[in-house]
């Protein structure tokens, strides 16, 4: 966006538009150089997003699924990026059989990633008629809990009835893991449950 020509960079936009085809979006600036005073147009194109092949590992799994990406954009090893999965960090980048650090996306036909989503830690209370056991667990984020729900946890199977958020005290619906301080449940007498979350516990508190 330099002037052409004095090369300064002390410049003024003067108008802007954008236009959509098909395949492109286009930027048009009207510039105007601060120091000669000279008016030039300059164009901006971008190739439209298209799904890349992404591959994320999230400790010993790996999921497949697809990014959009604008061809003209670059990307390299270290590039965070926001998958339907979550933020993920770029690990690898593959063209054809070679692997580069970084590219021009035009040319990549896989992007490798592992996930840097933190997990949310809840606390989770089994009322014992009195005495309480207390529980912190780690959750994905976007794990759901209900009001309701059967859960195994540990030694307990028990129904939750009240879940505290960073807001509320919820009675009835949902809330995400990422916004939960506490679950309160009490224990039922099933032998069926909705869920196991036995291997969430990150430590039992009492
Ligand atoms: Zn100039």
């Amino acid at each position: 966006m330099d002037c052409p020509i004095c090369g300064s960079d002390n410049i003024e936009i003067l108008n802007s538009k954008q236009k959509t085809t098909k395949k492109k979006f286009t930027e048009e600036y009207l510039l105007k150089c601060e120091d000669c005073g000279h008016v030039y147009r300059n164009i901006i194109s971008l190739k439209k997003p298209r799904p890349y092949r992404l591959i994320i590992s999230e400790q010993d799994k790996s999921h497949k699924t697809t990014i959009d990406l604008s061809p003209s954009d670059n990307l390299k090893v270290g590039d965070t990026l926001l998958s339907d999965l979550g933020q993920v960090e770029v690990t690898g980048i593959e063209i054809g059989d070679r692997r580069v650090n970084k590219s021009k996306l035009e040319d990549v036909d896989t992007i490798w990633a592992s996930s840097v989503e933190i997990p949310a830690r809840i606390g989770f209370s089994v009322d014992l008629h009195g005495e309480v056991d207390s529980y912190k667990l780690d959750l994905e984020r976007d794990f759901e809990i209900a009001l309701g729900d059967i859960i195994k946890l540990d030694k307990h199977i028990v129904k939750v009835h009240v879940i505290k958020t960073q807001e509320r005290k919820l009675t009835s619906g949902f809330a995400k893991a990422g916004v939960i301080k506490r679950v309160y449940s009490k224990p039922v007498k099933f032998n069926n449950y909705d869920y196991d979350l036995t291997r969430n516990i990150f430590k039992k508190t009492k």
